[in-house]
């Protein structure tokens, strides 16, 4: 059969990954073709995920704030919210970020393909469009098909009222009694966008703590928070049923901590994403996939199948926009026939919940568990003015040192703008640090960065006075 489309490249899926290596690839002098079946293109990350949240974590974090002025003398009323206008405001940051993809596809004179792909062969990919199939062969192609989130079967998913993090971000109410089924990060988010904008949150957790990926301490100033704000955090408790009756949804639980609440106006179910590497007829194409659906790749993101990589979400954890464009990089890069592997050192996480909790590196749990010898340097920010000025002192920096060599190995920080403070530390790890480096650096003053400086100069002694 002729095929409709030959190219050198084949990208499968447009999120961060798919874009990234699509862009790359064309940049280094590949034909390149993006198979994306929705008309948009940006993937989970900016139409459904990173960038719509935190258009919805703004808007909290203002009302949140306003509200907590009145403290220090300044009253702005009840927030009146008109939906349609944040979702229209959320749209169109969205939308903004979209059509600049667009563009910079056109420009690059990448060709995109709207429709479902699948592999057929090796070298073959059928795309299923509006105007009947097309068939695609390529010399070399990047599996960026992603994840999607885990529905629980026992769920009546049918019933609008049960929702996952794209249903939530829709923003079609504000429900007076929203249940917030898993205490990760995306649950976590979304608890914060429609706590602020008024609804009264429960949040169940199986596990016993909050964000399970980071340390203890850091998620304490988060739950003591978000305790009195919310209706319960329930933790080491799971739903064993949730029924659709007329007057809401209706949960028992099970577990350590029951709700007293069982009747809910909205169920968000976010207990995690499943990775789409088994769905896109990879066999057809030789490409191993795991029974959990992930492909496996090595440093150059190279699947078993040589010509074929695979990148994003379905290559494993962190699931992370940020770790699947530094893959698509090198994926493209290697199917242009250069030398590039993945060699990050760490890959930063943050919950953009209030106060922020960021992490980067090991942490304290993982250090315990490996038999590391580290040392912490924790600077809590009741000691820093910028955080007194702003009136949120329950935060804290804390870095960890290899003790050997006093090189910086992990950090953990919470608070406001933990997300942005970061990064100093994820490319203090990459360069090897030393403590002194990180101490003496000449830090802003008043800022909250500063509190990175202080918190090495408390692992080398060099401020005492703090506890
Ligand atoms: P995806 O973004 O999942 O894109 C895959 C694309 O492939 C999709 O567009 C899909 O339609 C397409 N596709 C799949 N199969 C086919 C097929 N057969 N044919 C054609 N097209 C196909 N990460 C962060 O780093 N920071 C955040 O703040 C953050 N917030 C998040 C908030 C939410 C609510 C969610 C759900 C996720 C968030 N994430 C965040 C995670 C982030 O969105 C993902 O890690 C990222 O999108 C993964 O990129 P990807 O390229 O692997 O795949």
């Amino acid at each position: 059969r002729k095929a409709d489309i030959e190219c050198q490249l084949v990208v499968l899926g447009s999120g961060p990954g798919g874009y990234t290596a699509a862009f790359r690839g064309a940049d280094i002098g590949l034909d390149t073709v993006l198979v994306e079946r929705y008309e948009t293109l940006g993937g989970v990350c900016l139409n459904v995920g990173c960038i719509p949240s935190k258009a919805l974590l703004h808007a909290a974090a203002v009302i949140d704030e306003a509200d907590a002025m009145a403290a220090h003398g300044i009253t702005f009323g009840k927030p009146k919210i008109d939906l349609d206008k944040l979702r229209s405001f959320k749209d169109g940051v969205v939308g903004k970020l979209t059509g600049g993809l667009a563009q910079m596809a056109k420009a690059r004179k990448v060709r995109t393909v709207t429709g479902v792909g699948r592999f057929i062969s090796p070298h073959e990919l059928e795309v299923q469009t509006a105007d009947g199939t097309k068939l695609i062969r390529f010399d070399n192609a990047i599996i960026a098909a992603g994840s999607q989130s885990v529905k629980l079967p026992s769920f009546p998913w049918d019933d609008e009222r049960i929702i996952d993090s794209t249903g939530a971000l829709e923003l079609r109410d504000v429900p007076k009694k929203l249940l917030v089924v898993g205490g990760g990060i995306i649950g976590l988010e979304m608890a914060t966008v429609y706590a602020g904008l008024g609804a009264e949150v429960t949040v169940v957790e199986l596990g016993d703590q909050l964000i399970p990926g980071a340390d203890a301490d850091l998620i304490k100033p988060l739950q003591a928070r978000i305790a009195k704000r919310y209706k319960g955090i329930h933790l080491k408790t799971r739903v064993v049923e949730a029924k659709a009756t007329k007057k809401g949804i209706e949960v028992t639980f099970e577990g350590a901590s029951i709700p007293d609440t069982t009747l809910f106006d909205r169920v968000l179910v976010s207990v995690g994403r499943s990775p789409n590497g088994g769905k896109v007829g990879a066999e057809q194409a030789g490409v191993e996939v795991t029974e959990r659906g992930f492909i496996p790749v090595d440093r150059q993101m190279r699947t078993n199948v040589k010509h074929i990589f695979a990148i994003g979400d379905l290559v494993g954890q962190p699931m992370l926009a940020h770790k699947a464009t530094h893959e698509a990089k090198v994926a493209a890069e290697a199917a242009a026939g250069m030398k590039s592997f993945f060699d990050a050192r760490v890959i930063p996480s943050v919950a953009y919940t209030d106060p922020e909790i960021a992490w980067v590196g090991v942490t304290e749990r993982e250090a315990k568990e490996k038999g590391l010898k580290i040392g912490v340097g924790k600077f809590p920010w009741v000691a820093s003015g910028r955080a007194i000025g702003i009136d949120r002192t329950e935060g804290f920096t804390k870095l960890l040192f290899d003790e050997a060599t006093h090189r910086i190995v992990g950090a953990g920080i919470v608070g406001p703008h933990a997300g942005d403070l970061i990064c100093e530390l994820a490319l203090a790890i990459e360069m090897g640090a030393e403590a002194g480096d990180i101490g003496r650096t000449v830090h802003p003053h008043p800022t909250l960065g500063e509190s990175v400086g202080m918190a090495a100069e408390v692992y080398e002694g060099t401020i005492t006075d703090l506890y």
